[in-house]
């Protein structure tokens, strides 16, 4: 058997695609990723990063807060009765991503929990080849293998995430424990001083932890950070234990100068790493165009077309630069409709 749409991938791009190639009648595929203890420490088990966070405020459709009042005020009374009456606190990330599973499973998405380890775009139907061993042919392949965040790894690091620990300053930034507090960003790229950007919005202080005496960002972005009142560079510095406790999470850092050793200890109740990101193509290996930085290369503009015909990358795999569920699930919808042109054009 071959099939028509194979998805590689588990995360908003993933499960958008799979939404709008079953409703197309494409019956597709997806390889949710392989529950295993190496994927645990990656970061990359089935559902993505959104499952690894916590509250979502910024996806469309689900705002966060009593979302009985909101209702109540915001919309009229004659359309209530079309709003999902147990939706009360906005949504999780495990929660969201849950939600796209099932709707991609309603409309008869199939589900393999595996990795994709093997793929050979030289032949037709392509052919993927599964951590199990399995093998399976393909007419066409969206690739949504997402991006995970680097951290420093250190294991006090791991043990407060979700608990004052974050990558990703857009998606947690804003909530409650992160106002009115200093918070600690590390890394001297544009991410790190545009997430301590705009952590200054909230924060009390922010102080941007960089191992050398230089900002890798760009000069602008540099300048912005260095300009605010509210952003405290410590220069020459790396984090050599992040301080909690099992209460109230995170509480500080223990911060040591790359330059003589010397160890500080600063508060905070946020630990923002911002160091970069790593997509997750090793398992491509060379069989497609990918870019310096490991990133899946879309060919068009405005396309999710790659350097092979018939294979489609959608989400932070090949996106470096925005890195948002709402422009992944975009992206993923693009790709469906793609992969079904590409088919169709084909007579497949
Ligand atoms: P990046 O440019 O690779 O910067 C990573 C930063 O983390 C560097 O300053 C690096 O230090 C530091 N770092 C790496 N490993 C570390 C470690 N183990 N311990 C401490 N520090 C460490 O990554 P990025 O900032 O995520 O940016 C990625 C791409 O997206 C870039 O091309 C960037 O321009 C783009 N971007 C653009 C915007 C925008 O224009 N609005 C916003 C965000 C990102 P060193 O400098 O010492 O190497």
């Amino acid at each position: 058997m071959v099939e028509h749409v194979v998805i590689i991938g588990s995360g908003p791009s993933g499960w958008t695609a799979a939404i709008y190639a079953s409703r197309a009648s494409l019956n597709p595929l997806v390889f949710e990723g392989a529950i295993t203890e190496e994927n645990r420490q990656a970061g990359t088990l089935p559902l993505g990063q959104l499952a690894l966070t916590t509250e979502v405020e910024n996806y469309p459709g689900f705002p966060a807060g009593d979302l009985e009042v909101y209702l109540d005020s915001s919309i009229e009374k004659s359309r209530r009765q079309y709003m999902a009456p147990h939706m009360k606190e906005g949504v999780s990330g495990p929660e969201l991503m849950e939600l796209m599973k099932q709707q991609a499973l309603n409309f008869g998405t199939r589900v393999i929990t595996d990795d994709i380890v093997e793929v050979d775009f030289d032949v037709r139907p392509f052919k993927l080849t599964a951590l199990s061993g399995e093998v399976t042919a393909a007419h066409t392949v969206i690739i949504a293998t997402g991006a995970s965040a680097n951290y420093l790894g250190l294991e006090s690091e791991h043990n407060f995430k979700n608990r004052g620990v974050s990558a990703c300053a857009v998606c947690d930034g804003a909530l409650p424990r992160f106002r009115d507090q200093p918070v600690i960003v590390i890394g001297g790229g544009d991410s790190a001083v545009e997430e301590a950007d705009y952590l200054s919005k909230f924060a009390t202080k922010v102080m941007l932890v960089h191992r050398r005496d230089e900002l890798r960002a760009s000069k602008i972005m540099a300048q912005r950070a260095l300009d605010n009142p509210k952003i405290e560079v410590i220069w020459n510095s790396q984090c050599i234990e992040v301080l909690g406790n099992d209460e109230t999470g995170v509480t500080g850092a223990k911060l040591q100068s790359t330059l003589d050793d010397t160890i500080t200890e600063v508060a905070a109740t946020g630990f923002f790493v911002a160091i970069g990101h790593t997509p997750n193509t090793p398992f491509l290996d060379g069989a497609l165009d990918i870019n310096e930085k490991g990133y899946v290369t879309w060919t068009e503009s405005h396309r999710t077309s790659t350097s092979v015909p018939g294979v489609f990358a959608a989400g932070d795999v090949a996106d470096d630069y925005y890195r948002q569920a709402v422009t992944a699930a975009g992206t993923g919808c693009s790709a469906a409709l793609d992969a079904e042109r590409y088919l169709a054009a084909n007579g497949l």
